[in-house]
């Protein structure tokens, strides 16, 4: 328990932190974004030194969505949620997701008729799907196929967990999660990539936390990942409705 709580204040702290880093170096970027804008657009220039310019706005954007992107966590936005389709959601997105993860990567992305609804905020659910989605391309450096599937599910075993959920499936078939990088890996900041910000995961976490949902994750060396996220549905809807196949493995009785 105490260490627990020792862990989340850290954490607490640790955000706070990057939150002011990130604003103060966000604000300092528009000065290079600015002069480096001037710069580049200056025809009294010669061609190279402009084109050195535009390097630096370029730079200078990266860095921008990076520190964006810190902000994001520390200080995520709180619209209110709302009861969502989250076969039209996601169908809306998957364009926006393909250029995401670009063209190295085909999705193959499957939803039946009747999902359901879910009282969840639009942006914390697409967020959640690019963040996985990321991830699985990610782990698949020369390109691959990114699996995305909504299904209903029951979920039975668990009485913490009954009742009836939407899952949403995201597969890779990249490099796998061990176990070790597996228990660390919903932590802040926790990555195994050089360019990494360790932020994805941490953020997927707490959009499930705050819904109610689950999360579970299997993976192997040979096969890749799947990351499953249940959502718990909304209302009385009955119609197509399955048996989850396999319970999650924390869910079994
Ligand atoms: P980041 O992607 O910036 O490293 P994340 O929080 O999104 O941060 O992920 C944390 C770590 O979890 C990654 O560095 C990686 O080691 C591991 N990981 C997450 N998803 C996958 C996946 N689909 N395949 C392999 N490893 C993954
Ligand atoms: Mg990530």
């Amino acid at each position: 328990q105490d260490e627990r709580s020792a862990a989340h204040e850290k954490a607490a702290a640790l955000e706070q932190l990057a939150a002011g880093v990130a604003h103060d170096f966000r604000n300092l970027l528009t000065v290079f974004l600015g002069y480096g804008g001037l710069l580049a657009r200056r025809d009294d220039l010669p061609h190279d030194a402009r084109k050195q310019a535009k390097d630096i706005v370029t730079a200078a954007e990266q860095g921008t969505a990076l520190a964006k992107g810190l902000l994001e966590f520390a200080h995520p936005q709180t619209a209110p949620p709302a009861v969502l389709d989250l076969g039209a959601v996601a169908a809306e997105f998957m364009p926006v997701l393909k250029a995401a993860i670009g063209s190295k990567y085909k999705i193959q992305y499957t939803q039946p008729d009747e999902l359901g609804q879910v009282f969840i905020e639009k942006g914390q659910f697409t967020r959640l799907l690019l963040n996985l989605a990321v991830n699985a391309s990610e782990a698949m450096p020369e390109g691959g196929l990114v699996t995305i599937r909504l299904a209903p599910v029951k979920l039975t075993g668990n009485p913490s967990y009954l009742g009836r959920f939407v899952l949403l499936e995201v597969t890779d078939t990249g490099t796998g999660i061990d176990a070790e990088t597996q228990r660390r890996m919903f932590d802040p900041y926790f990555t195994t990539k050089s360019k990494g910000t360790g932020l994805g995961l941490a953020i997927v976490r707490r959009i499930v936390d705050r819904v109610g949902g689950l999360i579970r994750v299997e993976s192997s060396e040979s096969k890749g990942t799947t990351f499953r996220v249940f959502f718990p549905r909304v209302g009385a809807s009955t119609g197509g409705t399955a048996l989850f196949p396999i319970l999650p493995p924390q869910l079994g009785a």
